[in-house]
């Protein structure tokens, strides 16, 4: 058995776990204002829970470190997870915290107003990835995104290293990101926006964009353009990866399908290109259906590769 085949599992992600609160709207409120929306939906969410669960429906081994809430919320979200089989030894509940909620209005036009609050994902906390340690240790690919606290992201990303993990790191939201942590990620998984951010501002094209982040010390990079597909680089290059086409309905969570199904791979031993290929799929299929981890495909639902 290799090295890869015998950690225990193949994605380790350290994340925000969110109950996503969804009303249409006709229009927003103005301040002062009451307005009536349509029913509200309760789903799954959350940038951390949504790549857990994407990296399970494709088949992967894949445990959790996080925080929700001693609310219904919290039920609901460790039931989403518990049902596509992610490891859940690691999801700790906070006493007295709330769980993480992002409040959404979605007006006539399919347009999103999104208020996060993070509850018991503020309080993920280095503490809780020494009590992980056996977990991440053991990992393939350990992922981070922004929605916990950055001394957690940083303990974690430290850990994984020191263990021989690789680290995945999708800068979302966007927040400085410390020279260490940086030069950890194995990639780093960015939009044009966040990239635009590091950066200082955009640069000519993706593929300069994704050089500049390598040069500012990323060991890889991938950016994500949506219809258009990635780029990856690393110090040999950059080079473009187009995604299949897909008949957009709801694009909310096909970047955090694509960094799952990307990892995923990666800890499978794919190259980098390779595994980015695969994960256009991933993204392509998670834009065809709505909501976000409902939207997520088992390996039989992947759309083919383009050409
Ligand atoms: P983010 O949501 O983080 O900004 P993107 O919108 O770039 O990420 O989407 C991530 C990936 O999902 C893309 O690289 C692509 O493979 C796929 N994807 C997103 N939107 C579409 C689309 N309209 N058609 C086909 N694939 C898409």
């Amino acid at each position: 058995m290799n090295e890869e085949r015998s950690r225990s599992w193949e994605v380790v992600v350290v994340g925000s776990v969110n109950a996503d609160l969804v009303v249409g709207v006709e229009r927003r409120p103005a301040p002062g204002e009451t307005v009536l929306g349509s029913d509200l939906a309760t789903l799954p969410g959350g940038k951390g829970a949504n790549q857990a669960v994407a990296a399970a429906r494709l088949g992967g081994r894949v445990g959790i470190v996080g925080r929700i809430g001693d609310d219904g919320h919290g039920e609901l979200l460790r039931g989403a997870l518990a049902a596509d089989g992610v490891d859940l030894a690691h999801l700790t509940v906070t006493e007295g915290a709330p769980s993480g909620v992002a409040l959404i209005t979605i007006g006539p036009d399919g347009d999103n107003s999104i208020i996060v609050s993070p509850g018991a994902n503020a309080r993920l906390a280095p503490e809780d990835i020494a009590a992980a340690a056996d977990m991440i240790g053991r990992a393939s690919v350990v992922s981070f995104q922004l929605e916990v606290p950055l001394p957690a992201v940083e303990a974690a990303a430290r850990a994984a290293a020191e263990a021989g993990a690789r680290v995945v790191l999708n800068l979302s939201p966007p927040a400085p990101v410390p020279d260490e942590l940086l030069g950890r990620c194995d990639p780093l998984v960015v939009n044009e926006h966040e990239a635009a951010y590091l950066l200082g501002g955009a640069r000519e094209s993706a593929a300069e964009t994704a050089a500049a982040l390598v040069r500012s010390g990323a060991r890889s990079v991938v950016v994500t353009l949506g219809a258009e597909g990635v780029v990856v680089a690393d110090g040999e290059g950059a080079s473009a990866v187009p995604s299949p086409k897909a008949e957009a309905v709801d694009t909310t969570g096909a970047g955090d399908a694509f960094t799952a199904a990307l990892c995923l791979r990666l800890a499978r031993g794919d190259s980098l290109r390779d595994a980015a290929r695969y994960a256009t799929r991933a993204g392509a299929a998670a834009v065809r259906k709505k909501g976000a981890q409902s939207s997520y495909p088992t390996p039989d639902e992947l759309p083919d590769p383009p050409g």
